[in-house]
């Protein structure tokens, strides 16, 4: 019998479109593998959120790979070195992983590499993005930088490549190297168990991902009109199975390829954004913690660290009692889901960065440990771009006007729906409630003209 191949399983969470267990099962028998490796990723390691997913997320692959008389086996430390002791144990020759482009993994992808006995190689596999990262270019080889001509040159070499189906058989090897229990990892909260919400909001796993994306085809039309509306569902919610690698972005083009209404259009632009920011990491590995620009940032931002009213007003933002409804409300669903609308998500952050002048840095953080799609690549490029500290087009001058988005984007079922101490408020009030309307509710924490022109002045100090 052939010798035994390990896949290493990352954000890759599915049977189908999965070119590594693909290629794997072709080769011998299949140890499918995932090693819970917190300490790698430094402040980036996994968020609260994310583990709870990461948990549900597993939990499902587990159960398919038993559906095909498989398991997946789990160890906790440190990736390399536990792979190439796996491989000696077992004897693989092959360990199969699709690429990561964070850069703690493609530094494990490297000490792995020097860290495998002569007997065993690591092959790596692209197919998490469209087109793998770093190779869409300029006609003179180089990455692009900004998102326009960087949609554009992709659309041009699009369709992504077809899915690839299920392995028809997956044999397993002759034993199975021992493996952890998953309850004991803890990554469900118990004391307290705050993530009921999370669990209510989502269905977890590749067969969730596909029925999304079943309801979706019907609803994609509506995409052009619908996705700024935080009142409607008329957005994907594809974002934390595309993120864990439960779905791949080429089964969701491929299934939807037919639909081409405006609303499709629309839709594969912000598909192509997620390849975008990718490639953007892939160029600046540090752009998720380090501003592009040339401000004197010590000027422009107030720092939560060096002063308790700034801290307090961070603590405000973050769980949602800053007085501006749409705001509020934006920041309470996503403590209460894991996942905030996009236009919501770029109104709250604008609204920290502008609003509290508070460094973005703080912001990506809380966005990360509590979204359950909290992507490296994804967060910190939007992060940048709403700040308008990063390489993109962006500037820190466009100020979101939160009252006025609220009530263009009709947000009121949205706000009754997260701040229901307004819930009794008609659609004239909510947006903005007078102060005698407001109850329980806290008053503004900053007017928005007085906000804007704090902002430009700060601005204008750190170019001086
Ligand atoms: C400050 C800020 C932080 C963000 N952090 C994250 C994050 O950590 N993880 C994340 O997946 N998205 C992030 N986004 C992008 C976007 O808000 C989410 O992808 C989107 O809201 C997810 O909902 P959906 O699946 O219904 O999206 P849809 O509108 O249905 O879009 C389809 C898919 O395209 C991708 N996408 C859409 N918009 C963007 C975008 N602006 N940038 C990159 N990819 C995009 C997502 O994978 C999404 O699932 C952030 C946006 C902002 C403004």
């Amino acid at each position: 019998m052939s010798s035994p191949q390990i896949v290493w399983l990352r954000r890759d969470l599915r049977m189908a479109d999965q070119p590594a267990l693909y290629a794997a099962a072709q080769a011998g028998p299949v140890i499918p593998v995932y090693v819970f490796d917190q300490d790698r990723a430094g402040d980036h390691a996994y968020g609260g959120a994310s583990k709870v997913w990461l948990h549900h997320s597993l939990e499902s692959l587990g159960k398919s790979y038993g559906a095909r008389n498989s398991r997946i086996v789990l160890r906790r430390g440190d990736a390399p070195q536990v792979l190439a002791a796996l491989a000696d144990e077992t004897g693989a020759t092959c360990i199969h992983a699709m690429r990561h482009y964070e850069p703690w993994w493609k530094e494990a992808e490297d000490e792995l590499r020097d860290a495998l006995g002569e007997d065993t190689k690591l092959c790596l596999y692209d197919g998490n993005y469209l087109l793998p990262p770093g190779s869409v270019t300029t006609g003179s080889g180089d990455p692009y930088k900004i998102y326009t001509p960087f949609s554009k040159a992709m659309l041009e070499r699009l369709p992504p490549r077809d899915p690839l189906p299920e392995p028809g058989t997956i044999h397993s090897p002759d034993g199975w190297p021992e493996s952890d229990e998953l309850a004991d990892w803890d990554l469900l909260p118990t004391k307290p168990d705050w993530a009921g919400g999370i669990r209510d909001f989502w269905d977890f796993g590749e067969d969730a991902a596909h029925d999304r994306l079943e309801w979706w085809t019907d609803v994609v039309a509506e995409y052009d009109e619908g996705r700024n509306l935080p009142s409607e569902d008329i957005t994907s919610r594809l974002s934390p199975h595309l993120h864990w690698g439960e779905i791949s972005p080429a089964q969701v083009w491929h299934k939807l390829k037919d639909k081409r209404s405006d609303g499709w259009k629309t839709y594969a632009k912000e598909v192509i954004w997620r390849d975008y920011t990718q490639n953007v990491i892939d160029q600046f590995p540090d752009y998720p913690t380090q501003s592009y620009r040339d401000y004197d940032e010590r000027t422009l931002w107030r720092n939560p660290n060096a002063g308790h009213l700034i801290a307090q007003d961070l603590e405000c933002w973050q769980k949602g009692m800053t007085g501006y409804p749409i705001v509020d409300a934006g920041m309470r669903q996503l403590w209460q889901t894991g996942w905030m609308h996009n236009r919501v998500r770029m109104i709250c952050a604008s609204f920290l960065v502008k609003h509290l002048l508070i460094d973005w840095r703080f912001g990506e953080q809380w966005y990360w440990d509590c979204l359950v799609d909290a992507d490296y690549g994804n967060n910190g490029v939007n992060w940048q771009w709403i700040s308008g500290t990063g390489v993109d087009s962006n500037m820190f001058v466009r100020i979101m006007a939160p009252l006025t988005q609220s009530e263009k984007f009709d947000a009121a079922a949205y706000i009754r729906e997260y701040v229901p101490e307004l819930a009794d408020l008609d659609d004239a009030c909510i947006h903005d409630p007078p102060d005698d309307r407001r109850g329980d509710y806290p008053v503004k924490m900053i007017g928005h003209k007085e906000a804007r022109e704090r902002a430009l002045e700060a601005y204008r100090s750190s170019k001086d």
